[in-house]
């Protein structure tokens, strides 16, 4: 089994950059980048935290309260709050401004319903970062009247179902809401500017370190054995090894621009495509190599990373749609 994809119930971590809590105040020590990196070099189990470090966090930074920050950042901090990312709809993927979850204003709050789909992990994680629409659609602005939420996932109205891969794996879940009270400590940034919120969480989404490492461990047992002559050498490897270098600094490069406050939309879709497409060559390179000879472990691994290999390029946004976000972008059409 691929230890990245696991999900880590409890324990503390340690790790070189982050997101520190100095006396009250938050900031950023290297990167959540950093972090996620070090952990998925190594092969560790990173799911359960991979939401609140790359995405998570930096957002509650860009646009949370205080309150918010002191509320959410140390146990993010701890890896011991996860999150889940409510985005997509049954009917609302990539046109994300689609989304017909509905928050209608009440005392003190808001009260939601709708449906999420493809919910990563909400079944292990505490609060859902929830798109939805608090005024109708505005054909000539449908971007427009969208807004973020926290929403507890114990919260009454809230029923969370799973939907089990073909593989048998439980990760991605359907999130039903039915008339869900969030109260008004938990906007999330400003009403009525979710799209430019979510834009920016998706940049955060884009060039975070498992759209680069996630098959890492693959590719290093990979090495172990052509080195050891165990598998035959194959020119393959050092070409995916000189793509993931690069997908890598370029995803380094996005994080830093992300943490100057610099634009980087079109950069981190870069880095999605390249990174997810070289992540997949891995995990097909591998299982070109791998027959009954090869030892169960790295079979195992292998496995896997097959198994997991068509979500690379979909989620976060398919490599269709960001090329042609990144088309748009350099003017092309
Ligand atoms: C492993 C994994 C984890 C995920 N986790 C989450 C999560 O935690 N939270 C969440 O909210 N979502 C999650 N998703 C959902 C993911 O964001 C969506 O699947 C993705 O945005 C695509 O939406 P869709 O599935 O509705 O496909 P659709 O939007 O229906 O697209 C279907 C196909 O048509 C293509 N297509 C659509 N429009 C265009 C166009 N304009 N130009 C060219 N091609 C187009 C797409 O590329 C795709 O191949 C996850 C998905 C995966 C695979």
């Amino acid at each position: 089994m691929l230890s990245f994809f696991c999900w880590r119930s409890s324990g503390r971590r340690t790790v070189q950059g982050g997101y520190c809590d100095r006396g009250g105040r938050f900031s950023v020590s290297g990167s959540g980048n950093d972090a996620g990196a070090n952990v998925a070099l190594a092969g560790a189990p990173v799911a359960a935290h991979w939401v609140g470090d790359r995405q998570i966090a930096p957002s509650l930074l860009k646009y949370g309260t205080e309150g918010q920050r002191h509320a959410f950042l140390p146990g993010i901090v701890r890896g011991e709050r996860f999150f889940a990312i409510g985005m997509s709809e049954p009917d609302s993927g990539s046109d994300l401004a689609s989304a017909r979850t509905r928050a209608v204003r009440v005392e003190d709050g808001w009260r939601i319903t709708g449906t999420k789909v493809w919910t990563s992990g909400a079944h292990r994680s505490h609060a859902l970062m929830l798109l939805a629409r608090t005024s109708p659609v505005d054909p000539e602005h449908r971007h427009a009247g969208l807004s973020q939420f926290i929403v507890d996932l114990d919260s009454p109205g809230l029923t969370i179902s799973p939907i089990h891969w073909m593989n048998g794996e439980h990760h991605f879940n359907e999130v039903s809401l039915d008339e869900v009270f969030v109260p008004d400590d938990r906007v999330f940034g400003e009403i009525g500017n979710g799209w430019k919120q979510v834009t920016s969480e998706l940049g955060f989404e884009r060039s975070g370190p498992e759209r680069t490492l996630s098959t890492f461990p693959v590719l290093a047992g990979l090495a172990d054995r052509m080195g050891r002559g165990e598998l035959p050498a194959d020119p393959a490897l050092g070409r995916l090894v000189a793509r993931i270098t690069g997908a890598r600094q370029m995803s380094a490069a996005v994080a830093g621009q992300l943490q100057r406050h610099l634009p980087a939309d079109v950069a981190a879709a870069v880095v999605k495509v390249l990174g997810t497409t070289t992540e997949g060559d891995i995990a097909d390179l591998a299982d070109l190599h791998c027959d009954d000879t090869t030892d169960p472990g790295f079979r195992d691994l292998v496995q896997t990373a097959v198994d997991h290999r068509p979500g690379f390029t979909i989620r976060g946004g398919t490599n269709e749609i960001l090329r042609g976000v990144i088309a748009r972008e350099l003017g092309l059409r």
